[in-house]
């Protein structure tokens, strides 16, 4: 088992329907900790950005319209595998095929508007950290 953090955000539909105590819930519930918080309006610029890797996907502008439409609450979530963890507590990126019981499959709207982001690896997790917290912006909570 390895102590890691990962960066997760509450996408603007989870924030719009209220969701963001019941997704730090099961965060909680999970064992992670939440290290960092700051609700946010992503500008075009930071959202376009920190989704450059989708730059050429068909989808682009529209995630890049959607990150944009309201705040959302970014975190940094520290504990036992919290990349793959979180990954887990999420589900699939479409909610009509993520496992019952995760976030996605039991709050999301569809494959755009599903209600959380979560880095993907350690290496991205990192990085996009550093995209959104300052190194002395973290709490960590372990010794
Ligand atoms: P994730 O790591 O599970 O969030 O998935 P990806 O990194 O593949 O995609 C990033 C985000 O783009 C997803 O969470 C969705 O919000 C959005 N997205 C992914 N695939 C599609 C798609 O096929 N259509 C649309 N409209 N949005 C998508």
């Amino acid at each position: 088992m390895a102590l890691e953090r990962t960066l997760s955000i509450v996408k603007p539909d989870g924030v719009q329907k209220n969701l963001i105590g019941e997704v730090y819930r099961r965060f909680e519930q999970a064992g992670l900790r939440v290290v960092a918080a700051r609700m946010m309006q992503l500008s075009q610029a930071q959202a376009e950005g920190f989704y450059a890797v989708h730059r050429e996907r068909p989808f682009f502008k529209d995630l890049v319209k959607y990150m944009v439409s309201g705040p959302v609450m970014v975190q940094v979530l520290e504990g036992e595998n919290a990349v793959s963890k979180n990954r887990e507590l999420m589900g699939a990126t479409d909610p009509k095929k993520a496992d019952k019981g995760t976030i996605r499959a039991d709050l999301a709207a569809s494959i755009e508007e599903n209600v959380v982001h979560g880095s993907d690896s350690v290496e991205n997790a990192k990085n996009e950290i550093a995209y959104f917290f300052a190194a002395a912006d973290l709490c960590p909570r372990t010794r």
